[in-house]
């Protein structure tokens, strides 16, 4: 078997795995790393995992990008997003979510959530940016994955936002399309994840922003139930 096909088979495995652990149901509570034993504050756990990353070169986009775009906001964050990867804006700024995508998103939750975007936090599934905004590939996520993971863990928001497909995918660790789990009310780790459209899908075709506003609505009774 190539490495290729077991990266495939493997991450096919995880999915299969994942998907049968969303059915257990949704956790409201949410418990803050302190009580399942670390010692660290979320933005002490993030300044560490961001040393942790370092200069990375677990994958080959390592060699065409101009900056890791690690993600940020408030480390406390009730309110996560995490987009895809970032693209050439955010490569050049090292920020997520900082192009014409980005302003789209802020209105979002400007306007949408009536939250400041420094009170949320934005990330990516990937970290680097592909060549020419490409798709990430199996092996490009799998290399970053556990920051992912370490990240959702240390800020333990109350409610994730995937934008887009891949993120939404990563999430709920299912390969179904966006278009079949948007507005699906899943989980990560306990924590309740809303997939939605991602904002350059919505820039290509704003109908389908009324699907996001129906999401938005349902993220917004989210964070303000107990
Ligand atoms: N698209 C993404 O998915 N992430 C970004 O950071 C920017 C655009």
């Amino acid at each position: 078997m190539s490495e290729r096909e077991a990266v495939l088979r493997d991450l096919a495995e995880r999915a299969r795995f994942y998907a049968s652990l969303t059915s257990i149901g949704i956790a409201h509570d949410r418990p803050r790393p302190e009580a399942e034993g670390a010692t660290t504050a979320p933005a002490e756990d993030l300044t560490a995992i961001r040393e942790f990353i370092g200069d990375c070169q677990r994958c080959k986009l390592a060699g065409g990008r101009k900056n890791i775009v690690f993600g940020q906001g408030n480390p406390k964050a009730a309110l996560m997003f995490v987009g895809e990867a970032p693209g050439a804006d955010e490569d050049e700024q090292g920020l997520a979510f900082v192009g014409r995508a980005g302003q789209l998103l802020t209105d979002i939750i400007e306007k949408g959530l009536k939250m400041r975007r420094s009170e949320v936090w934005i990330g990516n599934v990937i970290k680097c940016r592909p060549p020419q905004n490409r798709n990430p590939e199996p092996d490009e996520i799998l290399s970053c994955q556990p920051f992912l993971e370490r990240q959702i863990r240390s800020i333990r928001p109350k409610v994730i936002v995937g934008l887009g497909k891949f993120a939404g995918q990563w999430l709920l660790k299912t390969a179904e399309p966006i278009s079949r789990i948007r507005g699906r009310l899943g989980q990560f780790e306990g924590i309740p994840v809303i997939p939605t459209y991602h904002p350059a899908f919505l820039l290509r075709n704003p109908a389908a922003k009324k699907e996001v506003w129906e999401d938005i609505k349902v993220v917004r009774d989210l964070l303000s139930a107990g």
